[in-house]
């Protein structure tokens, strides 16, 4: 095998890893992507049984006893709370996103207001 045979093969193995590389790189992207969409559904999913239960409520309650439906609270500190340590971001900057950097100081602050 003479040397350009060589330098051509290793230039070749070197686009294939760098196509490689951008595809897991994207690929990535799309995981990210899906988590944080699967964590938003599942919040407007556990919202709307919430809003599902209040309805069964009031529809249960007699006539002339009509109460005001509980005010949405699925922003609470404790639903906060719970959030950052599934691994999301809290704060007005990344609300909502995956954390993939470990902790967020932003976050932390929010955390010990
Ligand atoms: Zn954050």
């Amino acid at each position: 095998m003479d040397k350009q045979d060589i330098f051509e093969q290793v230039d070749g193995i070197e686009e294939r890893m760098g196509t490689t590389y951008a595809e897991l790189g994207a690929l990535k992207k799309r995981i990210i992507m899906l988590i944080e969409e699967n964590k938003r559904l599942s919040i407007e999913n556990q919202q709307l049984r919430k809003l599902i239960r209040q309805d069964e409520t009031v529809l249960e309650q007699p006539e002339g006893e009509t109460k005001e439906p509980l005010p949405l609270t699925g922003a609470g500190y404790d639903n906060l709370t719970r959030l950052y340590n599934e691994g999301f971001h809290i704060c007005n900057v990344y609300y909502g996103h995956l954390r993939t950097e470990g902790d967020c100081l932003f976050c932390l602050s929010f955390l010990n207001k």
